[in-house]
């Protein structure tokens, strides 16, 4: 029996959703049906809003749902109707990236995140007059009320927490977190820069504490996010316009420049500013959405001669079954107090709630659903 639900859906490439009846097929038997609590707003819908990634229209985005299991598919054994999950991106549980359990560069990302079908080429949703809409954006599409997963993708979370704060875990909050205490693995005592002091930025700043770093300069040209940065553990912020990172570091009293720099703005001139600004063996995460075709500017010798090392980062190397329950146990623990970064508005308000994250008042706006 289909299913009957609402989604956002975003039919013109640069234009806000608009909410519509729609109807989702049933599970397949490795699917969920999850009944969505709430989506956080990542800046990367908006790359697939305006186009910039390889997403067909009409399409459903959001991928950061947070929801209840409301039914299973046949050979689903590990989840219940009833459970509350996180969702996060999809992989394909097979390929050798998979196989050493770093699903964030499985071999499949581009289709099973980005192409709006599942890995079969099938849409899980249907619009009024019967014309399939794309599904499974990030294995997900949770701008709705309802949304069709695989089971890797929605990772079970304790009950008694507030479910609709939840859902950015399985994104923005995992990758900055996770570029820190995953892929670059900070050392306790090191420095660290983080460019961008957004939902991404700000989480890789409460990480850096918890890896024990001993600066953490914050960079952004919104001045109210760098006085959160400092409420939320930087050790200093600056307007980035002010001076280049090299400068930053001296004012921060690093002189052979950050041995950890996250680039969470996807501009290639800051990129190439932050290579300069590289201790002996640091290195540089790149963490932003960089156009196609941005080029990286390096001095081969000035890698190579003091070992630094420009990296990717893809949500934060996660495997999302263990890092999300850790990264829930930090904010139990008072460690990761990410609700700082939220404000909530009504599905009904979608565009309001992207106008906010866009206009940057909001760090993380989450839309509830119903
Ligand atoms: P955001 O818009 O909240 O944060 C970006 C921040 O950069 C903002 O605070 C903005 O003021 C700041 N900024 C803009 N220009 C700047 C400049 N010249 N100098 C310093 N700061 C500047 O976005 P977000 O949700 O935090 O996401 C950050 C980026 O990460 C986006 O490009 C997003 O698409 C990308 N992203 C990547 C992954 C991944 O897996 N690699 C996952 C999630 C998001
Ligand atoms: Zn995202």
């Amino acid at each position: 029996m289909p299913i009957s639900a609402r989604a956002a859906v975003s039919r013109t490439v640069g234009q806000a959703p608009v909410i519509e009846p729609v109807t989702l097929s049933d599970p397949q038997p490795d699917e969920v049906l999850v009944e969505i609590c709430a989506v956080g707003i990542c800046h990367t819908d908006m790359v697939m809003r305006d186009g910039h990634l390889p997403v067909p229209f009409p399409v459903v985005l959001g991928h950061e749902g947070s929801g209840i299991v409301r039914a299973t598919g046949s050979e689903v054994d590990d989840l219940a109707p009833g459970d509350a999950v996180v969702l996060s991106f999809m992989s394909c549980g097979h390929c050798p990236s998979c196989d050493h359990d770093q699903p964030a560069y499985c071999h499949s990302w581009a289709p099973l995140n980005f192409f709006g079908s599942r890995a079969d080429g099938t849409t899980s949703l249907c619009d009024a007059s019967g014309q399939s809409v794309h599904s499974h954006i990030f294995g997900q599409s949770s701008f709705a009320t309802h949304a069709l997963v695989n089971r890797r993708n929605a990772v079970r979370v304790d009950p008694d927490l507030p479910l609709e704060l939840l859902g950015p875990l399985g994104c923005g909050i995992q990758t900055g977190a996770g570029a820190v205490l995953n892929s670059c693995r900070v050392r306790a005592g090191s420095n660290v820069a983080v460019i961008g002091a957004g939902a991404v930025g700000l989480s890789a700043i409460m990480a850096a504490r918890i890896a024990g770093a001993s600066r953490v300069v914050a960079l952004d040209i919104n001045d109210a996010r760098i006085a959160l940065a400092l409420e939320l553990g930087a050790s200093h912020g600056f307007h980035s316009a002010s001076g280049t990172l090299l400068d930053h570091a001296r004012a921060a009293d690093c002189p052979a420049g950050f041995d950890y720099i996250f680039d969470t703005t996807g501009l290639a001139d800051l990129v190439n500013q932050a290579i300069l600004a590289l201790a002996p063996l640091g290195e540089l995460a790149l963490v932003g959405a960089y156009p196609f075709g941005s080029r990286v500017i390096a001095d081969a010798a000035h890698l190579m001669s003091a070992g630094r090392v420009v990296r990717g980062v893809v949500e934060g190397s996660a495997d999302p079954q263990s890092f999300i329950p850790l990264l829930i146990d930090h904010y139990r623990q008072g460690r990761f107090p990410f609700d700082r970064l939220v404000e909530f508005f009504e599905f009904e308000d979608i565009e309001g709630a992207i106008a906010a994250g866009e206009s940057g008042r909001v760090v993380k706006p989450i839309v509830r659903m119903p």
